[in-house]
C-alpha cells in the first residue's frame, strides 16, 4: 500500500543519504565507477530511510558502504619466454549479512580497486534480489588473458589461487566467473585451490565443468536470465520477443546465451560485437558461427563477416546502438551505452532494455530511458541468472547431486519471475511505480538491511 511520506521526512533523508555519499567520496577518492554505483543505489534508497528512520538509527547505511574485508595482492608468474610478469590481484568481501560473500573473479586490463568495489557493491543488493543465501563479493586481476597461452593462463591463474586461496571457502566466500574468466580459468583455480587444501571442497568456486561439480545451465544462466526478465517486462506490457529485432552488445558468455534464448522465443538478433567492433547482420547472427569464433577458436568478431557475406563488421563499439531495435540487450561492459547511445535508441523506438552487463548504461542513459518510457531492467534485477544459478551450484555440491538442465532452467526462470514481482512491487509501494531501478535496490536492500540489524553493529 501507498502511504504518503511527509515532505520533511524525505528532505532529512535526501540529506542524509547525501551525507553518507561525501563520506564515501573523502574516503574512497578517485575510484569513480565505485562512487557511480554508490550514488546510483543510494539515491534509490531515499524513499525507504523518510519511510523508516531504523535503518539510519542502525547505521545500515554507513557500514554497507565500507567493504567487511579487502585485499590487494601480487601475483608473480612466468610467461613462455622465461619473463617474470608481475600482476595484481583483488578480493573485496563486501557484505556477509545473508550468506557467504558470493561475486565472480573479473580478468581485464581495466581492473583496479574502483572497478572491484562497484562490482562487489552492486553485487550486495543483486545477490539479495535473488533470495538466495548469499553475501556479496567480487574480485579479479589486471591481468589480461588475450593473445596468452594456455600455459600462460594455467600458471597466471595457479599464482592468483595461492594467494586467493587464504581468504576463500565454502562458507566464507565463493568466488566465480566474470570477464575473462570461464570454464578453463576456473577449472586450473579449482585445481590449485584443492591441491593447496588438501580435500575436495567443491562448493568454494562456482561456473566449474560439469564432471567435477558444475551445474548444468549455468554456463547459460545470465544470458537466458537476462532474456526471461526482459520477458516478463514485456509481457506485463502485452509484448513479447516474437517477431522482434534485437541488438545485444559483447559476444561472451552472457551475449551468446542471452542470443540463444532471444532466437528461442522467436527474435531475430541482428547484431553482436566484441570490444574492437560490431557486426551487423540483418539476416539474423548465426549463432553457431559466433559460439566457435568466440568459445573455441577464440577469434575476433571481425571474422564473422568472412563466413556470412550479407553481414557487415564496423570498427569501434559505441555504433552498435543506432541500429534500430525494439530490444537492446547490453551484454559486453560498464558503461557501453551513454546519453547519446539512449536517445539514438530511444528515437530509432526501442521498446525495452535489459541489462546483461554489470552497469552497461549511465546514470544520464538510464534517466533517457525512464523518461521516454522505455522499459528498463537493470543489471542487478536482469543479470541476477548467473549468480542465482552459482547459489544452486553450491547447493547441489552441499548435497553432493546434481539436478537435470531442466530442474535448474525451471528454477531459473522462477527467480527472474519472482525478482521482477519483487521489484515491481517494491516500486509501487515507495511511490516509484514502473522504476525498476529503484524497486530493485529497495526489495535488494531491505533484505540485507533487516537481517544486519538483526545481527547487531558488526
Ligand atoms: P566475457 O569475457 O565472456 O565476454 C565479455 C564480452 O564483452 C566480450 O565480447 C568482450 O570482447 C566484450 N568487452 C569486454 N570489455 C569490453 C569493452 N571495454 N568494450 C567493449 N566490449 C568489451 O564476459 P561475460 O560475458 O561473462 O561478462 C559480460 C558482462 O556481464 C560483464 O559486465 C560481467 O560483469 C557481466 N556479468 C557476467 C556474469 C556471468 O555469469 N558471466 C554474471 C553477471 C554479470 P573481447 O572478447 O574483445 O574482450
Amino acid at each position: 500500500m501507498i502511504t504518503a511520506i511527509p515532505e520533511q521526512n524525505q528532505t532529512a533523508a535526501k540529506e542524509y543519504v547525501q551525507s553518507v555519499y561525501e563520506l564515501v567520496i573523502k574516503r574512497n577518492p578517485y575510484e569513480s565507477e565505485f562512487h557511480q554505483a554508490v550514488k546510483e543505489i543510494l539515491d534509490s534508497l531515499v524513499p525507504v530511510f523518510a519511510k523508516h528512520p531504523k535503518y539510519k538509527e542502525h547505521g545500515i547505511l554507513e557500514r554497507i558502504v565500507e567493504p567487511e574485508r579487502m585485499v590487494s595482492f601480487r601475483v608473480p608468474w612466468v610467461d613462455d619466454n622465461g619473463k617474470v610478469q608481475v600482476n595484481r590481484g583483488f578480493r573485496v568481501q563486501f557484505n556477509s549479512a545473508i550468506g557467504p560473500y558470493k561475486g565472480g573473479l573479473r580478468f581485464h586490463p581495466s581492473v583496479n580497486a574502483s572497478i572491484i568495489k562497484f562490482l562487489g557493491f552492486e553485487q550486495i543488493l543483486k545477490n539479495s534480489l535473488t533470495g538466495q543465501p548469499i553475501g556479496g563479493g567480487k574480485g579479479g586481476s589486471d591481468f589480461d588473458p588475450k593473445g596468452k597461452s594456455d600455459n600462460e593462463i594455467m600458471r597466471f591463474t595457479q599464482s592468483f589461487m595461492t594467494e586467493l586461496s587464504k581468504y576463500i571457502g565454502p562458507d566464507v566466500d565463493v568466488p566465480a566467473g566474470d570477464i575473462g574468466v570461464g570454464g578453463r580459468e576456473i577449472g586450473y583455480m579449482f585445481g590449485q585451490y584443492k591441491r593447496l587444501r588438501g580435500g575436495y571442497e567443491a562448493g568454494v568456486l562456482t561456473g566449474k565443468g560439469i564432471i567435477y561439480g558444475g551445474s548444468l545451465a549455468r554456463t547459460e544462466a545470465t544470458g537466458y536470465g537476462c532474456v526471461y526478465f526482459a520477458n516478463e517486462m514485456l509481457t506485463a506490457k502485452g509484448l513479447g520477443f516474437e517477431g522482434s529485432t534485437v541488438v545485444v552488445s559483447g559476444s561472451g558468455n552472457v551475449s551468446i546465451y542471452a542470443i540463444e534464448k532471444a532466437h528461442q522465443l522467436g527474435a531475430k538478433v541482428v547484431a553482436c560485437s566484441d570490444s574492437n567492433g560490431y557486426v551487423y547482420d540483418p539476416n539474423g547472427i548465426n549463432l553457431e558461427t559466433v559460439k566457435r569464433l568466440k568459445e573455441v577458436e577464440r577469434k575476433r568478431i571481425k571474422e564473422y563477416v568472412a563466413e556470412h557475406p550479407g553481414a557487415v563488421y564496423t570498427e569501434g563499439c559505441d555504433g552498435i546502438w543506432s541500429i534500430p531495435c525494439d530490444i537492446a540487450l547490453p551484454c559486453a561492459t560498464q558503461n557501453e551505452i551513454n546519453e547519446e547511445s539512449a536517445k539514438l535508441l530511444v528515437a530509432n523506438g526501442v521498446k525495452a532494455i535489459s541489462e546483461g552487463a554489470n552497469m552497461p548504461s549511465t546514470l544520464e542513459a538510464i534517466d533517457v530511458f525512464l523518461n521516454n518510457q522505455v522499459l528498463f531492467g537493470p543489471a542487478k534485477a536482469a543479470n541476477a541468472g548467473g549468480v542465482a544459478v552459482s547459489a544452486l551450484e553450491m547447493a547441489q555440491n552441499g548435497m553432493r547431486l546434481q539436478w537435470t538442465f531442466e530442474e535448474v532452467d525451471a528454477k531459473l526462470h522462477s527467480i527472474m519471475k519472482n525478482i521482477y514481482a519483487n521489484s515491481v512491487r517494491a516500486a509501487d509501494e515507495y511511490g516509484y511505480s514502473g522504476n525498476l531501478v529503484v524497486g530493485a535496490n529497495i526489495a535488494g536492500f531491505l533484505r540485507v538491511a533487516d537481517a544486519m540489524i538483526a545481527q547487531g553493529v558488526v
